[in-house]
């Protein structure tokens, strides 16, 4: 069983007695700096010259001075500028501003999990990763609430890695939802084939063949985008609630009857297989080292990908859809 901790277990006095450096300000950068920062501890913002987003956390009341000049000043360094160029930030403006003691923190295990940056010896490495995106994050704190987060330390250079990590958490509201111990090996392999297999490459997958299928049969593409894409919310709101018994118990009996015989017929033996397989190209580093080779060669296939699906008959339909009904909200 997990290791969950609350409000009680976390001392917010340790984060509060350090200097914190956060470097980026994007979707998790402003939740950390802001709440922090209205937790009582000590922030400043690490951005780069010429920084778009220099200017909304200077609006925000932030202090803001490049990353290497927020690394020389603080004693926990939390990077959250996006992962495949973090190890360049890091060689460039963090490591030479590292001193003995310091804490270098992520909000996502990739990096130090596939060795792209190696910390020195004397340094602790933790991780804080809240369960939810950054704005969600920040409006959870702001109404005395919080986002479950994950804590792992990889290196605990002063003995006191978790106490300062979880102490951490508390400081962005995550304890008052509960934090739960895991690793950076745990929570970057199980977030990077959660989000392939499952919520984004196998759900957008799913979707799609859904959709094809019934409009190559001749159906009509606002009825098969209601069928396989808008109404998919209203069956996961269900299972986030109450697991699949909620939602077999919602839907009708014929639904249900369909769920069983025709689920494993749609994701079959073979799915799982691949699945493994998945699994295993993330686990001996083969996705993560080509994805930073495509970050670094300009995103040519990603680009790819990104506009052969702009196109999709779903997404068309859908933007004239969603137009026409006022309850979507295209922002939320
Ligand atoms: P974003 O893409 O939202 O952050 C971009 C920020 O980094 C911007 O402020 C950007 O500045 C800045 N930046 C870009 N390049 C540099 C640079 N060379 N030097 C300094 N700053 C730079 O990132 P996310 O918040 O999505 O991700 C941050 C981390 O959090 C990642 O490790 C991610 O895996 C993890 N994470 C993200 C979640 C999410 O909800 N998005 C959820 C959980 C974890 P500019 O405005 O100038 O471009
Ligand atoms: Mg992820
Ligand atoms: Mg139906």
């Amino acid at each position: 069983m997990a290791e969950l901790f609350y409000e009680d277990d976390a001392d917010l006095s340790i984060i509060q007695g350090r200097k914190v450096a956060v470097i980026g300000y994007g979707s998790q950068g402003h939740a950390h700096a802001l709440s922090l920062r209205d937790s009582g501890v000590d922030v400043r913002v690490g951005l780069k010259e010429g920084s778009k987003s220099k200017a909304v956390a200077e609006e925000a009341g932030l202090r803001v001075v490049t990353p290497a000049e927020a690394a020389a000043e603080a004693d926990v360094i939390m990077i959250l500028v996006p992962d495949p160029i973090q190890a360049d930030v890091y060689e460039e403006s963090i490591a030479p501003n590292l001193k003995a003691g310091d804490a270098l923190f992520f909000g996502h295990g990739l990096n130090i999990r596939f060795g792209f940056i190696k910390p020195p010896a004397d340094v602790d490495v933790c991780m804080v990763a809240p369960k939810g995106p950054g704005h969600l994050v920040r409006r959870q704190y702001e109404e005395g609430r919080g986002v479950p987060c994950i804590v792992a330390v990889e290196q605990d250079a002063t003995g006191n890695g978790f106490a300062l990590a979880l102490s951490y958490a508390k400081g962005i509201g995550g304890t008052k939802a509960g934090v739960i111990k895991t690793t950076f090996t745990e929570e970057t392999e199980t977030d990077l084939f959660g989000e392939q297999a499952v919520l984004c490459g196998g759900t957008a997958a799913l979707v799609k063949a859904g959709f094809e299928t019934l409009v190559e049969a001749g159906y009509q593409p606002e009825i098969a985008y209601f069928e396989c894409l808008h109404e998919l919310k209203l069956i996961v709101d269900l299972m986030y609630e109450g697991g699949l018994e909620k939602m077999r118990w919602s839907v009708s009996e014929t639904a249900e009857w369909g769920d069983y015989v025709t689920g494993p017929r749609i994701i079959t033996a073979d799915t799982k297989a691949e699945m493994k397989k998945v699994l295993e190209e993330i686990q001996d580093g083969t996705f993560a080292n080509t994805w930073i080779a495509e970050y670094k060669a300009g995103l040519p296939k990603y680009n790819e990908y990104k506009n052969a699906d702009a196109d999709h008959l779903l997404e068309t339909t859908g933007k004239k859809l969603r137009k026409l009904m006022s309850w979507v909200d295209e922002e939320a």
